[in-house]
């Protein structure tokens, strides 16, 4: 890393420091892990979740939705490109040719310490070291914005951010319901290009108990009325929600309602009880039964084995922490997963050999990787 003395006049740098210390945007807390590491520009077009209901979502509890405006939304752009402006005007002065690396970072730390505690800079900063490709819009369902709204946000952003090649966000199946074609239409060709929905179970029992605030019909219709919009579509499924008692209708009716969305992603989030949430509690006090690793393996090869997609299907999280004969991890974790139906038969053997694995392992193997559990 250059030190500060290395970089011929810092004191050429004062007035892009200045500028930097005034802009900001609001930058929020989640993201999908394949919006990964600090690749994605995070923006917000709203804050929090709306429903803010489900049993097992510890999120966004004690903190309000809100919705925001174009012109806020905009005015956070506009700071974006003002602080890509200011970048890559200091790299110029260091004789960096514009480019943003971590030699500039240094350089501009060294002037400004405080500028890391700016999460709009640090956000952007990062952003343009991985290339300035991929946007992840926040919070929790953009969908909620009003379309004719979201669709005008999202064009200005691709064309403030003209190295945007793939802008995605979260989006509620109930919401995505209730929009018309023609609105999913004009959010897709404004420049939208992934939604990433969490489906959690496609059983009606268990998205009643967990308070989803969704039937496995409106996945459904939510799902097919995305993807004939144009969108690619990233659904996350919970093995265990059901737990002991509910496992295999979990399973079979996941199966069904990913079967006939067949989303180009499928993500597997096994369930993970998370302090302060009822769920939590109805563990605690042993009113639902946590199934055990080989139980979660017999689940999903129920829901695998039933799949008739032509998916991805991925176990892209640290919480499929199950472990192979000869030791680590026994699913790949990579972002695009295994491709369906071609790769089905090799993740049910993968199933086969975790189940032919001790027990002991795969909970030593949940405790290293630091997944919470009660
Ligand atoms: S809709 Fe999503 S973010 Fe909101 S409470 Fe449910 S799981 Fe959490």
């Amino acid at each position: 890393m250059l030190e500060s003395s290395d970089v011929a006049d810092c004191s050429d740098l004062r007035p892009h420091v200045e500028q930097l210390r005034k802009l900001s945007f609001k930058v929020g807390t989640y993201r999908p892990p394949s919006e990964g590491g600090s690749a994605s520009l995070l923006l917000r077009v709203t804050e929090n979740c709306a429903w803010n209901r489900c049993t097992f979502c510890e999120m966004y509890k004690q903190h309000r939705f809100v919705y925001r405006s174009v012109e806020d939304i905009k005015a956070d752009i506009d700071a974006v490109r003002a602080i890509c402006a200011e970048l890559a005007a200091a790299s110029s002065k260091l004789g960096m040719e514009g480019k943003v690396t971590r030699e500039l970072a240094a350089a501009l730390i060294a002037q400004a310490p405080d500028l890391v505690e700016n999460p709009g800079f640090a956000t952007a900063f990062n952003w343009l070291l991985s290339g300035g490709r991929t946007a992840f819009l926040q919070d929790a369902d953009s969908m909620m914005l009003p379309p004719q709204e979201l669709a005008v946000a999202v064009a200005y952003l691709r064309q403030a951010l003209p190295s945007l090649v793939r802008v995605t966000t979260y989006a509620r199946s109930k919401t995505l319901a209730r929009r018309t074609p023609a609105h999913l239409r004009a959010i897709r060709e404004a420049g939208l290009d992934r939604l990433h929905i969490g489906l959690e179970t496609g059983d009606d029992e268990l998205l009643a108990l967990v308070r989803k605030g969704v039937t496995s019909d409106e996945h459904i219709e939510a799902g097919r009325k995305a993807i004939a919009a144009g969108f690619q579509v990233s659904a996350y499924w919970m093995p265990d929600l059901g737990g002991r008692e509910r496992r295999r209708q979990h399973a079979e009716n996941t199966a069904r309602v990913l079967s006939a969305i067949d989303p180009h992603y499928i993500r597997s989030r096994p369930l993970v009880p998370r302090p302060g949430t009822p769920m939590f509690d109805e563990v605690r006090e042993r009113r639902f039964l946590l199934s055990s690793p080989h139980e979660r393996l017999e689940e999903l090869a129920w829901t695998i084995g039933s799949l008739e997609v032509s998916s991805r299907v991925c176990f892209d999280h640290m919480m499929n922490a199950w472990v192979a004969r000869r030791g680590g991890l026994l699913f790949r974790q990579d972002y695009e997963g295994y491709r369906f139906p071609e790769e089905k038969a090799l993740v049910m053997e993968r199933i086969r050999e975790g189940l032919a694995v001790p027990e002991s392992m795969h909970r030593d193997a949940r405790k290293l990787m630091r997944v919470r559990s009660l």
